[in-house]
């Protein structure tokens, strides 16, 4: 069962430190799903906030690869594995969940304000802010919008401490978003 063998990879991956920020990255997954749920968010997106950085589990790139220059495009990764299992309402907010940094950079100035260290870093590798026209672009995809909500879960899940529930809590959401 595909959601056994998910879990089982945030089990063996996922406890190891989201480079730069105060918590594992179960707990920042958990936390990003948490804030979709508390937010009232449709099922697809708390499953895409789960899953959002699946990626990084599957890439096999050290950690602490920002620190070294290289991008691991953990975003393309996810999406090609969870594509297989998963529709487009949840795989294509993941893909893009790195542009939407990259958008709301170019839209919101005061976005960068809220970004962690590790997060402005990483921007760099991935291309930084986009121009007016990428934005433009950007906002044609017909997932633009979840992707930029998805952007603001990953954005606040990276609080040290913070309790939510468990991996269990969210089977029900993905069995019931996986591909029929
Ligand atoms: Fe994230």
């Amino acid at each position: 069962m595909i959601v056994d063998e998910i879990f089982r990879m945030f089990r063996e991956y996922g406890s190891g430190a989201y480079l730069g920020e105060p918590v594992s990255m179960t707990e920042h997954m958990l936390q990003s799903a948490y804030a979709a749920e508390r937010e009232g968010a449709p099922p697809r997106l708390v499953a895409a906030a789960l899953l959002h950085d699946y990626g990084h589990f599957v890439h096999g790139l050290p950690e602490d690869s920002a620190d070294h220059g290289v991008d691991t495009q953990h975003e393309e990764v996810a999406h090609a594995f969870l594509s297989e299992h998963f529709g487009p309402e949840i795989a294509e907010p993941i893909r893009m969940h790195v542009a939407a940094k990259r958008y709301l950079c170019a839209v919101e100035p005061s976005y960068l304000d809220e970004l962690s260290p590790a997060s402005i870093l990483s921007l760099e590798l991935q291309g930084g802010p986009y121009s007016a026209a990428e934005a433009a672009e950007f906002e044609r995809s017909p997932f633009a919008e979840d992707a930029v909500r998805l952007r603001r879960w990953d954005d606040v899940g990276k609080v040290a401490g913070l309790e939510t529930p468990g991996l269990e809590h969210y089977r029900p959401v993905l069995e019931a978003a996986l591909k029929h």
